[in-house]
């Protein structure tokens, strides 16, 4: 793995940062992250990557969420290193295996016990995706429903199923053939606070003219991170919770993206005090980048079939090794998940004042998922830009890309946070004048 300086050196700042010419010529013009961040990177380390060239970008980004314990963990590494080193099995589809047994054990004994979670876990293959499409199809086959009520501005995935539940219609559109079996809902505060958008889902649901077939499901992010940082209220996240509840309608929380810590607790539902029917994991459930994801559901959902719903890869022993040590490490106690909310409070105070200082700029998040609402239209994506020019790597999200997302590493120092807020404040200052 040995990095090679494709770009001759030069101080003209975008020959510098061009790409070497075989990703125009070869890789398809799906690509997209490399665009925002014309870098080719060499190595990372803790909440820092480092292009060819030997430029520094400090990650406010981490995987799209993939990255909570930070790049090469060496935490992580160790186990990781020695596990391979030992010729231990890597691949084994759902055979059980010595690190398998271990994860699985360190999970019920971490994660569900002491939440008094009865969750069975199923492994669905390694991307967030192929667990939206297992807790799909299981809600289905339980309750021999076919529609799923999705929200506004979800985000859920790319497959048939997981796009059919999610908002963005650029995506949606991708799909090629109609998305059905799925409704879409207001999510909260999607009129603004001025309408009770909750209370119209029961209003359609108890209405025989309503026109809604019962639904299987619902599936909703705590916190939506791709559709804009929307973040529910707990109110609002138990109301759905008892709905479901009342209605028989399985609540299935997409925790791909605002598990593993990023809002605070393991689960982003714990601080709602609900506890959903099924659950999916991914992104940083391995800990190190790994592809690996968990479909959680309660033990008396689990009506699978043997082999009705498999997969190559769902047996990706290192990242059970790396998933089963990052839980042994940082979920033991309390400690890591308060750090994350004090962290999470201190990225939120310094936002509000950058937010304060500038006309239609707002803050927003929960947790370590934080971000700033631009009114202008474009503005989020130029202020990236600039970020980036600086050495800061940070994504937009919402349906206008009007929305900057910061995911830093949940490991981040608060010397790094605050290097890449100083950097961000500037960001915006040049960017807004
Ligand atoms: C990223 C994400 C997914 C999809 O995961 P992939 O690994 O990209 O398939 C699903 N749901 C949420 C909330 C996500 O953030």
């Amino acid at each position: 793995m040995t990095a090679t300086v494709v770009t001759p050196p030069t101080t003209d700042p975008v020959r510098e940062n061009a790409l070497p010419d075989v990703y125009d010529r070869v890789e398809s013009e799906v690509r997209s992250y490399c665009r925002n961040w014309p870098a080719t990177m060499a190595s990372a380390r803790g909440s820092w990557m480092t292009d060819t060239s030997g430029r520094q970008y400090l990650d406010f980004f981490a995987g799209a969420g993939a990255l909570n314990y930070g790049h090469n963990n060496p935490v992580l590494k160790a186990p990781l290193i020695d596990y391979l080193s030992q010729d231990s099995i890597v691949h084994s589809l759902d055979m059980a295996t010595a690190a398998k047994t271990e994860f699985l054990e360190t999970f019920e004994r971490l994660i569900l016990r002491p939440r008094s979670l009865d969750y069975k876990v199923q492994f669905p293959g390694p991307t967030g995706a192929n667990a939206v499409e297992s807790a799909l199809k299981l809600a289905r086959k339980v309750t021999g429903r076919e529609s799923i009520i999705n929200f506004t501005n979800a985000f859920h995935g790319m497959t048939l199923g997981a796009l059919s539940v999610t908002g963005n219609s650029m995506k949606r559109a991708g799909a090629g053939i109609p998305l059905v079996h799925a409704t879409p809902m207001p999510y909260d505060n999607y009129f603004g606070g001025i309408t009770e958008d909750f209370h119209w889902f029961e209003r359609v649901l108890d209405d025989s003219g309503g026109g809604l077939n019962h639904p299987a499901a619902v599936i909703v992010e705590t916190v939506q991170g791709e559709g804009g940082l929307n973040v529910a209220r707990m109110e609002w996240l138990r109301a759905l919770a008892e709905l479901c509840q009342r209605r028989d309608i399985l609540l299935i929380v997409d925790d791909v993206q605002m598990g593993c810590g990023r809002t605070g607790a393991f689960f982003s539902f714990e601080e709602a005090g609900i506890v959903p029917d099924i659950v999916t994991l991914s992104k940083s459930i391995s800990g190190y980048g790994l592809p690996m994801a968990l479909t959680l559901f309660r033990r008396d959902l689990d009506v699978w079939a043997p082999g009705e719903h498999n997969g190559t890869f769902r047996g990706h022993n290192p990242a059970f090794v790396t998933a089963t040590k990052a839980l042994e490490t940082y979920w033991k106690s309390a400690t890591f998940a308060e750090n994350t909310a004090a962290k999470g409070q201190h990225v939120r105070d310094r936002l509000e004042s950058i937010a304060a200082a500038h006309e239609g700029i707002s803050a927003r998040g929960r947790g370590m998922a934080q971000g700033l609402k631009c009114e202008e239209k474009d503005l989020a994506a130029a202020i990236c830009a600039t970020a980036f020019e600086r050495g800061v790597l940070m994504e937009t999200s919402g349906p206008s890309d009007e929305v900057i997302k910061l995911l830093p590493p949940l490991t981040t120092s608060t010397e790094d946070l605050d290097a890449g807020l100083d950097i961000l404040a500037e960001a915006v200052a040049t960017t807004v004048s």
